[in-house]
């Protein structure tokens, strides 16, 4: 485990996949890591990191930020709209856009900004009630209003049901992306980054094969 192995692995399966080298982008989710570990890994040269609270990406990255440069920051977990300023100016992408009021929002910020990070509309592909994401359904329609507000869409994002098999929620995401004319589909962790590769994941996110197991206290 660790970054170089990771990479190492993320290279053959894209190779295998038939695609092209670098057609994968690595990010290694660093939310609830301790420092220590996370600056291991940008000492090594990764610059492309996740997490998935505004809080904590405030409370750390501005600095790492001003000791090393070319550092990309995703945000993957769910976002309130009352941070969404706060995002917009830490992110350079959100993973997590699921709803109309969101989606409003940030296209008033990308236009009194001038720019927009760029987004992944989250799919509940297993329909979890639990669960963030527009439905399979009714996908197609919140991505058209997204475009409609000129939102710079990049792609979808899914994460599996934890008991289901990830292929066919990935194999799902990668169709509705494709009738939709997106590229960008941010699907795969630690434990299915591989098979997301082959159903043509354009962005991994992985935590803790990188970083080792999260401590949450
Ligand atoms: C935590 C998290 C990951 C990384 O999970 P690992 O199993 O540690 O690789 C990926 N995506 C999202 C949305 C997460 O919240």
């Amino acid at each position: 485990m660790g970054l170089q192995d990771i990479q190492a692995r993320i290279d053959a399966s894209t190779t295998e996949a038939g695609r092209a080298p670098g057609s994968v982008t690595l990010i290694a989710v660093s939310k609830v890591q301790p420092p220590e570990r996370v600056e291991a890994v940008l000492a090594e040269g990764h610059r492309v990191y996740g997490e998935n609270r505004v809080q904590e990406a405030q409370g750390r990255w501005p600095e790492f930020q001003a000791r090393f440069d070319g550092i990309e920051l995703h945000l993957i977990g769910p976002l309130q709209t009352n941070k969404a300023r706060q995002a917009v100016e830490m992110f350079d992408a959100i993973h997590t856009l699921d709803r109309p009021k969101l989606a409003t929002t940030l296209a008033r910020l990308a236009d009194e900004r001038g720019e927009c990070p760029d987004l992944f509309i989250q799919v509940n592909t297993g329909e979890e009630p639990q669960k963030a994401g527009v439905l399979p359904a009714e996908a197609d329609a919140f991505i058209a209003e997204a475009r409609a507000l000129s939102l710079p869409v990049k792609g979808l994002m899914c994460i599996p049901p934890v008991e289901e098999e990830p292929a066919l929620h990935f194999a799902l995401l990668a169709k509705i992306a494709a009738r939709n004319g997106l590229e960008g589909l941010s699907m795969g962790m630690s434990s299915d980054f591989e098979t997301a590769i082959r159903l043509g994941a354009t962005h991994v996110r992985v935590g803790s094969a990188i970083f080792g197991e999260r401590a949450y206290t």
